[in-house]
């Protein structure tokens, strides 16, 4: 999933942008709203967390969020702030966002924020999913073989709830990289690696190769 971290404070983004990608996220920050138009376009994200003061003003988050609903956008917007105005989370809510949170706040509870939003919007309503030995909870991020619980990486979960959420979808191995390891140097390479490792831990069933690429294997 591809998260857009619109933060002017560096001291505050780059620890949430680590957190989101030790997560398995895909992340593309912003300080300003300049940056965050381009970075908008290009990573086309499933979620915008959206700081309100930035360089381009003190309202500046809450014109990107208007912008972006006129644009089309329909992901969800966690608009996040120092200002805890009741005005202001009114506002920010009838601007079109979908949660607000107020500095500081603690990394685990803006994690826990990010995943109930993109639950949410996410294709999949139930946050359960079984097929055949597998069992995920894409909520509690926890993966089940045969039963037994099996402890994956971020990475390694990321690869999985990409395929299960689009069970019948084929994936081209450069598609994986480019969405779970952006800016890597590895190559394809990685992409190998680290279907190895999930057929490895779950079964060698778990990922199918198939013509043209890979898919969920399990039926
Ligand atoms: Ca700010």
């Amino acid at each position: 999933m591809r998260v857009l971290l619109v933060e002017d404070e560096d001291g505050l983004r780059k620890p949430l942008a680590a957190m989101l990608r030790h997560q398995g996220y895909e992340v593309r920050e912003a300080a300003s709203l300049d940056e965050a138009w381009d970075a908008f376009v290009e990573a086309e994200p499933d979620l915008v967390s959206l700081d309100i003061m930035l360089p381009e003003g003190e309202d500046a988050g809450f014109r990107f969020a208007e912008e972006l609903r006129a644009a089309g956008y329909e992901g969800p917007i966690l608009f996040v702030t120092a200002r805890d105005a009741v005005d202001d989370r009114v506002r920010g809510l009838d601007l079109g966002g979908d949660d607000y949170l107020v500095k500081p706040f603690n990394l685990e509870e803006y994690a826990a924020r990010v995943r109930a939003l993109l639950r949410r919007g996410s294709p999949v309503k139930k946050s359960r999913f079984e097929r055949g030995p597998l069992a995920v909870d894409l909520a509690a991020r926890k993966v089940f073989w045969q039963g037994r619980e099996v402890e994956l990486t971020g990475r390694e979960f990321a690869l999985l709830e990409l395929l299960v959420l689009n069970p019948d979808r084929v994936f081209t191995a450069e598609e994986l990289l480019e969405r779970l390891f952006p800016g890597t140097e590895s190559g394809l390479k990685i992409v190998r690696v680290y279907i190895h490792r999930l057929r490895h831990k779950l079964g060698p069933e778990v990922v199918a190769t198939v013509p043209g690429g890979y898919r969920l294997g399990v039926a």
